[in-house]
C-alpha cells in the first residue's frame, strides 16, 4: 500500500487503539485512520473514573508487568515514568468462612508445594498432593483438558475449588471446569508435553524463575493516560457509530454503520468482542463467524467504593473468593492497599458475576451496593458508609478460553480474507498485554499482505 492509505478500525477498546497507533507508525502521517465505536468514550473496558476525589480504574486496573508488551508500549509513548508497581501487599483467599494467605509458588492456583495449601485444604488433600508424584501420569502430548479435569484428578476437588477457581474467577470470570489448561497454565501444559512425570513436577518446572520486581503494574493517573496518548499519537478520527457490516468493494473494503454510513478502506482491523464479530464478517468469512460464535463469554459488574480514610481494612491487596458461601462477591481489590493510598479515602473494588450466571446483567445497582456493604462486613467486619460509589457493568466482556481454544482461534484467523484482521481479548489471552500483542499482530498481517 502506498500514498494516502485509508484504514478503518472497528472497535475503540485498547485493541483497536493500539491497532490505530501501529497503523500510524507504519503508514505515516498521510494515512487516514478512522476508529468506529458507538460508546460515549474510547477505551472499551479500560475506563478511569474519579471516586471520592481520586482516580480509579473501574474496568481493568492492572497489567502483568513481567510480560513485555505494556512496559514496551509505555516506553515507545514516552510514558515509562508513569508505570507504577504494587506496594507488595498480597491477596487473601476466602474459603469456608475464613480468610487464608494466598498460596505461594502456584501457576494460576495450581500448587507446586502441598505445604503451601495446608489450612486451605484438609489434611487428606495435602497427603494426596504429597503422594501424587508416585502415581503414574498418563498424558497425551498436545492434550488440552479443562483445568478441573487435570487438577481434580491429580490433587483432588478441594484444590480445584479453593485454590484454582478463585484465581480463574478473577481473570476470566470463569472456573476451572470451563477453562482449558493450555490457556490457564500454558507452561504447565508445555512441561507435561516435555515429559514431566507428574503434575507436581510439571508445575515445579513451569514456575517462572524468581525475579525481583512486582508481577503487576498500573499507570499513574489510570489507564486513561495510555488511552489519551494512543489517541493523540495515532491521529485517529473517531466516528461514534456502531458498525453493522463490512463489504468487499472494488479496490478494497467498505465498512457500513448502523445509519447506513459508508466508510471506504484499503484494509480493516476488527477489534470488537467475539460476540459482535459474526454479524460483521458474515457472509464474507463464514468460518471466522462460526468460530467466533463458539467462544462463550461471561459478564461482570464492578462496585467501586470510596470509604472514609482510616476504615480498618487489612494490609492486603484484596480477597479472592472460593465457592459461593455467604458472600456475593467473587473478588475484592483493596485498591488503596494494593497501589498505595492517595487522598483521604480508601478505594475498594468488588466484582460480581461469573460465567453462566446472570448477576451482572440482572442485579440492580441498589442490590449490588447493599451486597457490597454486606460482603465488606462479612470479610473485614467494617460497616463504614462509603463517601462515594459507582457501579459499572461489563456485559459479555470476558471470553472463556475453553479446551482447544488455540485451534479455534487459528480457524477463526484462517477464515479471514486478505485485508481484514482481528484483534481482541478473545484471541491470544484475555489481559491487556495480550490485547496489545493481538493488535500489533493484526496490523503486521495487514501490512505484510499489502506489500
Ligand atoms: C471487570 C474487568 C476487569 C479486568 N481487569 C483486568 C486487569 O486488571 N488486567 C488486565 O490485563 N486485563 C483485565 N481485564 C481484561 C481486559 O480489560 C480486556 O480484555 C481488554 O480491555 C479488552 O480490550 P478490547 O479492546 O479487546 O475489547 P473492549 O474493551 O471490549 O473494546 C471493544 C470495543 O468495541 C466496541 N464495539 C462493539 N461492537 C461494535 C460495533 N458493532 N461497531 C463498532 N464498535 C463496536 C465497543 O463499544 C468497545 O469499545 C478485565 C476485564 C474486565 C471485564
Amino acid at each position: 500500500m502506498s500514498g494516502a492509505a485509508r484504514y478503518c478500525v472497528v472497535g475503540g477498546g485498547i485493541s483497536g487503539l493500539v491497532a490505530a497507533y501501529r497503523l500510524r507508525v507504519a503508514a505515516g502521517p498521510d494515512a487516514s485512520i478512522t476508529v468506529l465505536d458507538p460508546a460515549d468514550r474510547l477505551g472499551g473496558i479500560l475506563r478511569t473514573e474519579r471516586l471520592g476525589g481520586q482516580l480509579i480504574d473501574v474496568g481493568a486496573e492492572a497489567f502483568v508487568a513481567r510480560r513485555p508488551e505494556v512496559p514496551a508500549l509505555l516506553g515507545e509513548l514516552g510514558l515509562s515514568g508513569k508505570q507504577i508497581t504494587t506496594t507488595g501487599a498480597r491477596p487473601l483467599i476466602y474459603s469456608e468462612g475464613r480468610l487464608h494467605q494466598l498460596p505461594k509458588d502456584t501457576v494460576n492456583g495450581i500448587p507446586s508445594r502441598p505445604s503451601e495449601l495446608a489450612g486451605l485444604v484438609d489434611d487428606a488433600t495435602v497427603r494426596r498432593m504429597l503422594d501424587e508424584p508416585r502415581h503414574p501420569l498418563s498424558w497425551r502430548r498436545g492434550a488440552d483438558p479443562t483445568v478441573a479435569e487435570l487438577v481434580g484428578d491429580r490433587f483432588g476437588e478441594q484444590v480445584v475449588v479453593r485454590s484454582v477457581d478463585p484465581l480463574l474467577a478473577g481473570v476470566y470470570a470463569g472456573s476451572a471446569a470451563t477453562i482449558g489448561l493450555r490457556a490457564a497454565a500454558p507452561t504447565v501444559a508445555a512441561a507435561l508435553d516435555d515429559g514431566a512425570p507428574s503434575l507436581t513436577a510439571a508445575v515445579a518446572a513451569a514456575l517462572p524463575p524468581p525475579r525481583a520486581g512486582s508481577v503487576f503494574g498500573a499507570i499513574d493517573g489510570g489507564y486513561q493516560v495510555l488511552l489519551d496518548e494512543l489517541v493523540r499519537r495515532s491521529g485517529l478520527r473517531w466516528a461514534q457509530v456502531s458498525v453493522r457490516g463490512v463489504h468487499q468493494v472494488a479496490g478494497g473494503w467498505e465498512v457500513v454503520d448502523d445509519e447506513d454510513g459508508r466508510w471506504p478502506a484499503d484494509a480493516v482491523v476488527l477489534a470488537v468482542p467475539a460476540p459482535r464479530l459474526p454479524a460483521l464478517v458474515e457472509p464474507l468469512a463464514p468460518r471466522t463467524a462460526a468460530a467466533a460464535r463458539r467462544i462463550q463469554v461471561a459478564s461482570a459488574a464492578v462496585v467501586a467504593l470510596a470509604l472514609p480514610g482510616g476504615t480498618p481494612l487489612p494490609e492486603q491487596s484484596g480477597v479472592l473468593v472460593a465457592g459461593r458461601g455467604r458472600l456475593h462477591t467473587k473478588a475484592v481489590t483493596l485498591s488503596s492497599r494494593k497501589w498505595g493510598r492517595r487522598g483521604s479515602v480508601e478505594l475498594v473494588r468488588l466484582s460480581y458475576g461469573r460465567f453462566g450466571d446472570e448477576l451482572a446483567r440482572s442485579t440492580g445497582d441498589e442490590d449490588l451496593l447493599s451486597w457490597a456493604a454486606e460482603d465488606l462486613q462479612t470479610l473485614f467486619g467494617v460497616s463504614e458508609e462509603p463517601v462515594d460509589s459507582l457501579v459499572v457493568r461489563w456485559i459479555d466482556a470476558m471470553p472463556q478460553y475453553g479446551p482447544g481454544h488455540a485451534a479455534l482461534v487459528a480457524e477463526l484467523r484462517d477464515g479471514l480474507p486478505r485485508g481484514l484482521a482481528v484483534a481482541g481479548a478473545y484471541l491470544d489471552g484475555i489481559g491487556v498485554p495480550a490485547c496489545v500483542a493481538s493488535a500489533t499482530r493484526a496490523v503486521a498481517a495487514l501490512l505484510t499482505v499489502g506489500r
